[in-house]
């Protein structure tokens, strides 16, 4: 059994939004395992027409001092409400989110990334970020603990938020 663990390196900050113009949170920290970096993450924390959503770019791989970052892959993933009121995760094209630079390694596409075979790790590494992860967990989770994840801000998932992509896929609840 290893131990994995969940940080945020700093606060959330406060960034506006490309989409709208209104608020939204950038969170990024890492993934230990045994207490060695095995992931770097940023997300990005939205509330549009008051659905709490989480896009999140998750990168896998070799992260001490001189690793080399060709090892490393970038899944992304949205996790928020579905048509059934649940959270759910959906696996996105990977690098949504971050640019080009060679720092970030392979973006792995959906396709790719649903029969990757690290793609059970990506799933654990993400539970681990959106359940230990305050900011996170919070965005997400505004129901007491012990309780089913349910949010209960909105009835349903505004896919006109992503033009081009459908939340209604679920790959992972929550
Ligand atoms: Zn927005």
């Amino acid at each position: 059994m290893t131990s994995l663990r969940s940080i945020a390196w700093d606060e959330p900050e406060a960034q506006q939004c490309p989409d709208c113009g209104g608020q939204r949170y950038k969170v990024s920290g890492e993934v230990d395992e045994d207490e060695q970096p095995v992931a770097v993450y940023i997300a990005y924390l939205y509330h549009h027409d008051g659905m709490h959503e989480v896009f999140l770019d998750l990168v896998v791989g070799p992260w001490e001092e001189d690793a080399d970052p060709s090892e490393r892959l970038t899944f992304s993933t949205r996790t928020g409400p579905v048509d059934d009121g649940s959270i759910a995760t959906t696996l996105l094209d990977g690098g949504y989110m971050t640019s080009d630079d060679p720092m970030w390694g392979t973006k792995v596409s959906r396709e790719d990334g649903l029969v990757h075979p690290l793609i059970p790790t990506v799933w654990r590494y993400l539970d681990s970020i959106v359940e230990e992860v305050p900011a996170i967990a919070g965005h997400l989770a505004p129901t007491p603990p012990g309780r089913p994840r349910r949010w209960w801000g909105s009835t349903t998932p505004s896919s006109a938020a992503r033009p081009g992509r459908s939340w209604r896929r679920r790959d992972r609840r929550c």
